[in-house]
Order: C-alpha cells, then sequence, then structure tokens
C-alpha cells in the first residue's frame, strides 16, 4: 500500500469514527430530572424501591434518616448498600432550597428566609416557648387574599408552593434544633393562604404527623385562614384533625370588607358557618384570629360586636396585637387600649389570650423579611378612616 493510500484509509477511518461518535451523542438521552422525594408519599416511596427490585421497607429506612436523623446528604444512609445510595442520589434530590438569610431575636425565635429553586423566596420561623418547639411555615410564595396590613400580601400570590418545599421548611427548622430537642407544634401561617393550596399543604401534613415523618400529632398542628368555605368543607370531608384557626380581624362585613379584601367575595356569615361545621365534624376547639390595628378595629364597640359574633360558638379568640410593617400606615395599639379591649370580650363571655409578640427584633411579621430583600416597593393601601370602622352592622 503506497503512503497515499494510507493516508485516504486513515482519514476515511477517523471520518466514520467522528460520524458514528456524533450519532451517538445524538442518541444518547439528557439525564432524567431529578425528583424532589418530599414530593413523593411514603407509598410513592414504597413503590419507588420496589420497582428497583428492593423490599418496600427501605421507604420507611429513608423517611427515619430524614426525619429522626436530620440527615443531610444522601451518602449517611450507612444501612444503605452504597450502590443503592448512588442511585437513590442520581435520582431524588432532597434539598431544593438554600437559606438566604438567617436571623436570630434574643428571645431564641430564628427566621429563615429560604431562596427557592426559581429564585423565589419564602418565610419561615421557628419560636421557642418554654419546651414548646413551635414552627411557622409557608404554603405560597406572596398571598392573594390583599389584607391590608400584612407584607405576605403585598404583591399577590406568585404561585403555589409544592409539598416538598413545605416539607423542606420544616427540615431545615428542625435542624436548628440541638439532638435532644424536637419540634413540637406546627403552625401554618406564614407566606399564603394555606386553603388556597390545599392539596399540597394535605400531602406536606401528611409527612408532619406521620410516624414515619415527624410524628407531630394533629392537634398541635394548626391551620389558619381568613377563611375559605369550599376549602373548610373539603377538610370536612376528608375527616381532618387539625386545628383551624379562623382569622376574623372585624366584627362585620363592612370593616372585613376593607381589611381582608377577599371577604367581600364571602361574606362573614359564610365564613362562621363553615367554622362551625368544621368544629361539628372534627370535634376541635376552634381558634379565631383578631389583629389588633389601633384605631381601626380596636374600639369599644368592635369588642362589643365581636362578643355578639362569637356567642354560641366553643372557641379561644386570639388578639394579636399588630406587628408593625414599614410603609404599612398601621400601629399598634397601647397596652391599656389592648386591655380594655379584651376586658370587653371577656365581660361578654368569650374566651379571650392575648398572643405575645415573638422576634420582634427580625422583622417577624409574616413577608417582611422577604420584602426587605428583595426591596419590593410598598404600595400601601388607604387605612379605613375611623368613622368607617365602628359604624357597621354586626354580622351576628
Ligand atoms: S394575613 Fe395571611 S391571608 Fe392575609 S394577606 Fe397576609 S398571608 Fe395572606
Amino acid at each position: 500500500m503506497t503512503q497515499m493510500e494510507t493516508v485516504a484509509r486513515l482519514s476515511d477511518a477517523i471520518s466514520r469514527y467522528d460520524e458514528a461518535f456524533e450519532t451517538r451523542c445524538q442518541d444518547a438521552s439528557p439525564p432524567a430530572p431529578m425528583t424532589h422525594a418530599l414530593n413523593m408519599s411514603l407509598n410513592d416511596l414504597r413503590q419507588w424501591f420496589l420497582e428497583r427490585d428492593q423490599p418496600a421497607y427501605r421507604a420507611q429506612q429513608l423517611s427515619r434518616w430524614v426525619f429522626g436523623q436530620r440527615l443531610r446528604e444522601w451518602h449517611q444512609m450507612t444501612d444503605f448498600p452504597t450502590r443503592l445510595r448512588e442511585e437513590v442520589a442520581e435520582h431524588l434530590s432532597l434539598w431544593t432550597t438554600e437559606i438566604a438569610r438567617h436571623q436570630h431575636a434574643a428571645d431564641g425565635t430564628e427566621k429563615h428566609l429560604l431562596q427557592l429553586s426559581d429564585g423565589r423566596s419564602v418565610e419561615s420561623v421557628l419560636l421557642r416557648d418554654g419546651v414548646r418547639r413551635t414552627i411557622c411555615i409557608s404554603t405560597q410564595v406572596g398571598c392573594a387574599m390583599g389584607c391590608v396590613f400584612c407584607a405576605s400580601g403585598i404583591g399577590g400570590v406568585e404561585r403555589n408552593l409544592t409539598t416538598g418545599e413545605i416539607v423542606e421548611q420544616t427540615l431545615r427548622l428542625q435542624h436548628l434544633l440541638p439532638p435532644d430537642e424536637r419540634l413540637s407544634h406546627v403552625v401554618v401561617m406564614g407566606m399564603g393562604e394555606p386553603l388556597a393550596n390545599l392539596t399540597a399543604l394535605l400531602a406536606a401534613l401528611a409527612w408532619v404527623s406521620d410516624q414515619h415523618g415527624l410524628g407531630i400529632s394533629p392537634r398541635r398542628v394548626t391551620i389558619s385562614t381568613v377563611g375559605i368555605p369550599a376549602a373548610i368543607d373539603k377538610l370536612c370531608d376528608l375527616k381532618s384533625r387539625f386545628h383551624l384557626a379562623v382569622s376574623l380581624h372585624a366584627p362585620h362585613d363592612k370593616l372585613r370588607d376593607q381589611l381582608v379584601p377577599i371577604n367581600r367575595q364571602i361574606g362573614l356569615d359564610a365564613v362562621m358557618q363553615a367554622a362551625a361545621r368544621y368544629f361539628e365534624v372534627s370535634g376541635r376547639r376552634l381558634t379565631f384570629e383578631y389583629v389588633l390595628l389601633a384605631g381601626v378595629n380596636d374600639h369599644d364597640e368592635h369588642a362589643r360586636q365581636l362578643a355578639r359574633l362569637l356567642r354560641g360558638h366553643t372557641a379561644l379568640l386570639n388578639v394579636i396585637p399588630y406587628n408593625p410593617v414599614a410603609g404599612l400606615p398601621y400601629d399598634t395599639p397601647s397596652l391599656e387600649a389592648q386591655r380594655r379591649f379584651c376586658g370587653i370580650l371577656t365581660g361578654g363571655g368569650v374566651n379571650v389570650q392575648v398572643r405575645e409578640r415573638k422576634g420582634d427584633r427580625i422583622d417577624a411579621a409574616c413577608g417582611q423579611l422577604r420584602r426587605q430583600a428583595q426591596a419590593v416597593l410598598p404600595s400601601i393601601a388607604p387605612r379605613p378612616t375611623v368613622s368607617d370602622a365602628p359604624s357597621g352592622t354586626s354580622a351576628s
């Protein structure tokens, strides 16, 4: 073979090799997307292992690592064969959020601003009170309910959180505790209206209350809502055992329409009736919430109207002195005004509790930290005039 022929053969072989390589590259499918392990239920996980010829109990083993051992990386699961650990790491993700900010208050309150995988962010809080370790978690980015005094509602709702993103908040807060402490209570009272994201919420709370998850009794889990009757009825149908807290913030429709704009589409009567149905079905004592705003909903007449509204309900009323939000025109009532308001309610037979403010020094009012971080400009809602406030008719 001449030198020319050898070179021609070589170059032919090289070009055939290049073509084959290109074809192989085109055929190669992209790596399968990771599935968030916390978006799966325990049964989904069992199925996932069965499909890989693994015993179903691997699902419990995995959840024990995640919730019981506070696992950070899959490779810590030392009772999994190496190959299985690699397979889990290849297909299942555990952390999709990052801690963008972490604040501490002198009273032990800690707050996370979590950055989601799409760059959006939500807040969650750990509260320490005696032996209680309560966490407050978010269910949506932003909120569509539009409560005029709330930082979370400014800018409306951007999206619902996934089940995994809700559960991740609980785990990130659990990791702040020393090994001998455990979370005792969960309140779903952070950003968003929980009942507007009911499917993801219930799947997340299944992990919270399951013995293979955080193992927190449903009696220690509170869902806080402005009151969406259709969703409350759904909870009744599902025989939910969670505690329900209904945020009133006003004793009659005229004022509530201004403070909680979604009320214009619902009405206080429908909210109260749905709450009563939940009480009947669940047997759980209801909690009503009332954020007390100086000069807006804290008049003597409001307290009397509220006492009439709550008459006949087996309920606790949580009065929450407003936690001011920069840029919004609302203030905390004086201690004297708070005492007076609660005194009238107690005199009217209402079981009242004033909720202590926690974490004042760390922008603890829901949504403030996110707003600060995003430098969202305040779009200030006009404050209801005092003449609007006390003169409405009672809903009772
Ligand atoms: S108070 Fe709750 S329901 Fe109202 S806007 Fe804020 S997050 Fe939404």
